[in-house]
């Protein structure tokens, strides 16, 4: 039994979890860092665990669980999205906030990683199941939130009205607004012009300048997106603009493909109509697993942890991975990937255009003052770039795959930081 799986447990391939310690152990290695070191980086400062009650609407009191999970703080407030899903687990906790922190740091913004989630099916909930949920989970974890303490976001099936909800409750508790408590608002209470967008946007900013790099063209090529939320419609409404080819998408109901090149525009306006792609006119169903095999140039994974494994990794024929969502591939996926040529640009730093944005909108929000969304899309694009050559620059040196080279630049940052506080009392 490896180290890895001593701690967990027995895990599946899957597991987010040991995901994100097999890639800390391998990145720590090739930075080697000393033992003491290993161990603060690898551990989670704070878990929370609460039990509360809601009031359904047909009158039973029901108990759902949740959790806040702060990775390290070492660098600043820590952030880290909310996530409504019946699969959330302490242990994909630990992992997406261990996954913040090294995504703040390879961007550069002054915070470190948490992450919040609670079990529960919010497509069978209501609005008003939902809000009761929200504040009763904010009340909580309000010993651990806080503008210069822990700085929620959305996550998968969380959005601004939950995010406007939490800062609702955490005003009213404190007794005056505390708009920089959450970032993901709506604009009309202190959110950020271009914070729906950034990761998105942030995501084809990386793919972008990866393109000019590992000799990819954009315009014509043909690009499969997997999971159609935030992250996914954006990042394939901006790939359409520079000239790709989106060929297929897909989201929990069901998968559909177009050699032509779908209508993206068209496809955001059915699923934010219908709830899905599926069914969209002038496409083929095909089966969802069948989408990471695709004939394609550019795959962007933007769903959940786990969907590129060592059994389907074989079969991705696109020459970049850019990993829209958190953990989409597994340690043994990279290696299988990296083997066949394919470049993975990883999740913190393809997706981390949404703290970057988060980030800004936290600063307007303690500055009270707001920028345009030009001033805000131009400062996106300049960390993002900088960020992308920051961890190019590290896999040219030491000959590593970029997953590999953003993990050295962002635990070398944790690092310095901590030794530099020292270490207290
Ligand atoms: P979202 O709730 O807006 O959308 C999730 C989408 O994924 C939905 O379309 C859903 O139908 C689809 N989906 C879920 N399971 C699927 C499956 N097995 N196969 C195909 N599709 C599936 O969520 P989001 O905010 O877009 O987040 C998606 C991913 O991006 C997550 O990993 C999240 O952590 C990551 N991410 C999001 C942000 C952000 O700002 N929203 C930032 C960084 C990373």
């Amino acid at each position: 039994m490896s180290e890895v799986e001593a701690v967990v447990g027995a895990p599946v391939e899957t597991d987010p979890y040991r995901i994100a310690l097999k890639q800390f152990d391998h990145a720590a290695d090739v930075l080697e860092l000393p033992e003491g070191m290993r161990g603060l980086l690898r551990s989670c400062k704070r878990e929370l665990c609460v039990h509360f009650p809601v009031r359904m609407d047909d009158g039973a009191l029901r108990t759902f669980t949740g959790y806040r999970v702060q990775h390290n703080v070492t660098r600043g407030p820590s952030k880290g999205g909310l996530r409504y899903h019946p699969q959330v687990t302490l242990e994909e906790m630990r992992a997406l906030a261990m996954w913040m922190t090294w995504k703040c740091a390879v961007v550069d913004i002054p915070f470190g990683g948490a992450k919040g989630g609670v079990i529960c099916n919010p497509k069978e909930m209501s609005e008003r199941e939902l809000e009761g949920l929200t504040r009763r989970y904010t009340t909580e974890i309000t010993p651990l939130l806080g503008p210069a303490s822990d700085i929620p976001a959305p996550d998968v099936y969380t959005d601004e009205q939950i995010m406007a909800w939490m800062m609702d409750t955490y005003s009213m508790h404190a007794g005056y607004t505390v708009p920089a408590v959450v970032t993901g608002k709506p604009l009309s209470i202190g959110g950020s012009a271009g914070r729906l967008e950034a990761t998105g946007r942030g995501c084809v900013e990386v793919i972008g300048e990866a393109a000019q790099h590992f000799g990819l063209r954009l315009p014509g090529a043909r690009v499969a997106i997997q999971g159609f939320g935030n992250a996914g419609s954006v990042a394939a409404k901006y790939l359409a603009e520079a000239g790709c080819k989106v060929v297929a998408v897909s989201d929990t109901r069901g998968a559909i493909a177009n050699e032509a090149g779908l209508d993206v525009k068209g496809l955001i306006a059915q699923k934010s109509q219908d709830g899905t792609i599926a069914g969209f006119p002038g496409a083929d169903s095909i089966p969802p697993a069948d989408l990471l095999a695709l004939d394609c140039e550019i795959l962007v994974p933007a769903a959940l942890e786990g969907q590129i494994t060592a059994a389907n990794a074989g079969g991705v024929k696109a020459k970049l991975v850019a990993e829209a969502a958190n953990g989409p591939t597994t340690p043994e996926a990279d290696e299988i990937l990296h083997a066949n040529g394919v470049t993975v640009l990883p999740d913190i730093l393809a997706n981390a255009g949404g703290v970057v944005c988060s980030y800004f909108e936290w600063v307007q929000c303690l500055q009270e003052f707001s920028w345009s969304e030009d001033q805000v899309c131009h400062r996106l694009s300049e960390y993002m770039r900088q960020a992308f050559h920051g961890v190019y620059r590290v896999a040219q040196e030491r000959k590593v795959d970029m997953r590999t080279a953003a993990l050295v630049v962002a635990m070398s940052k944790v690092a310095e930081a901590t030794a530099v506080r020292g270490i207290y009392p």
